[in-house]
């Protein structure tokens, strides 16, 4: 049997590659930060998630130490059987305070978040209205869920109106919404969503993956951006991006929805609870959140240095007010030779091009870090001032 279908996965892979889309994966050999290393050779890193720089950050590294002393390596279980310290009850705590949220539910991940959180709250007589551009798992979650789907295009909040009143016979609504959406580094329209959903009575949920710890003065997320805290239902969110980098995800919002999570959502009830390492750096991480905002305002500070320098270098950057700065070239040859070009120079960043981003919208997706020093972004920034004048991306 196998030999049948060994061909067959011979012929897929060579059809992704083909279609120049099959994805390697280069080798760091350094701790994950502004500066890493690959293959012996130093690179500034500007593709990571690394929003806060915490992804090597030395207290988080002791709590997590610490936490492996005292309360061993794993739990061997899931959370309600036997795999529940009071640790993980105080991240949770640590969260909802975070998001001006009444509770909070641990997940392996923020994938696991969204894909049990529909299917447990909605049923067939409900509505989820989804942002066309949302992340993956958000459409994975929503496909588990019998209730009715229904699409608007990426922050159109005429299209979503027209969604919200095809779905008005439904019984419950939930509109569904990125924070910041990855590719363009765009902020959903928080408050013009939310009028939405009071004018047609539908509840919304936010996954903050992406803006949480950045956007916000604070960086409490979008909430805090449009000054909605505490009004919105539901939001989820990762401790694999701008906290910490590790692993780990959360749903958190409204007791009731928390509550019955925990009884019936399936990659909660089914799947092994967080190690203490993790969920003690995770408190740490929001002490250190709730201490100060240094980290925040440096990754803001140097957010507008690098867009600013870049816009003024004559380059097309997408206006947002996320981390993300989208560097348009459309073409998708051009993305991937600059990319490289760029590598050479000892700037890591990767080239988007279709099918990730629609056709002739190809870029270079930069993410700015708090762990980038000025001299760091300078360097960035000549690296794409000398590779753009030679591809004539600029004059
Ligand atoms: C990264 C991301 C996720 C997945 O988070 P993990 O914790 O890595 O599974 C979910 N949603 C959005 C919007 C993301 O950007």
């Amino acid at each position: 049997m196998y030999n049948e279908f060994q061909k067959y996965l011979a012929s897929e892979l060579q059809s992704i590659e083909e279609a120049g889309l099959y994805k390697t994966e280069r080798l760091i050999e350094s701790p994950q930060g502004a500066d890493i290393v690959v293959n012996g050779k130093h690179l500034l890193n500007f593709c990571a998630n690394n929003y806060l720089g915490l992804a090597n950050n030395p207290e988080l590294i002791a709590a997590a130490k610490d936490a492996m002393d005292d309360r061993g390596y794993g739990m061997s279980s899931v959370r309600f059987i036997c795999g529940t310290q009071d640790l993980h009850k105080e991240l949770e705590a640590s969260i909802a305070k975070f998001f001006g949220t009444e509770d909070t539910i641990l997940y392996a991940a923020c994938f696991d978040a969204n894909g049990g959180v529909f299917e447990p709250l909605l049923g067939e007589q409900d509505a989820i209205i989804s942002d066309a551009l949302n992340h993956a798992s958000i459409i994975d979650g929503v496909r588990l869920c019998k209730a009715q789907r229904f699409r608007y295009a990426n922050a159109d909040m005429a299209d979503l109106e027209t969604q919200l009143q095809a779905a008005s016979k439904c019984r419950f609504k939930l509109i569904v919404t990125d924070g910041v959406f990855s590719m363009d580094g765009n902020v959903c329209p928080l408050d013009k969503i939310y009028e939405l959903a009071n004018k047609y009575n539908a509840m919304v949920m936010v996954d903050e993956s992406h803006s949480a710890g950045v956007v916000g003065q604070t960086g409490r997320g979008v909430t805090e951006q449009f000054n909605l805290r505490s009004q919105i239902e539901i939001i989820t969110g990762t401790l694999g991006k701008a906290f910490g980098g590790a692993v780990g995800g959360f749903t958190t919002g409204k007791k009731e929805i928390i509550d019955l999570l925990r009884q019936r959502s399936r990659p909660y009830l089914f799947s092994n609870s967080l190690p203490p390492m993790v969920v003690s750096a995770g408190i740490k991480m929001f002490e250190m959140m709730d201490r100060t905002n240094e980290l925040q305002d440096r990754l803001h500070a140097n957010t507008d240095y690098f867009r600013t320098k870049m816009l003024a270098a004559g380059f097309d950057i997408k206006p947002t007010q996320s981390a993300i700065c989208a560097v348009m070239l459309y073409d998708a040859k051009l993305s991937q030779i600059m990319a490289s070009r760029l590598q050479e120079e000892g700037i890591y960043v990767t080239g988007f091009y279709y099918p990730v981003v629609p056709k002739d919208q190809a870029r270079i997706r930069v993410q700015i870090s708090a762990a980038h020093s000025q001299t760091q972004l300078d360097q960035c920034i000549d690296a794409f001032v000398k590779v753009g004048k030679e591809l004539s991306v600029i004059k």
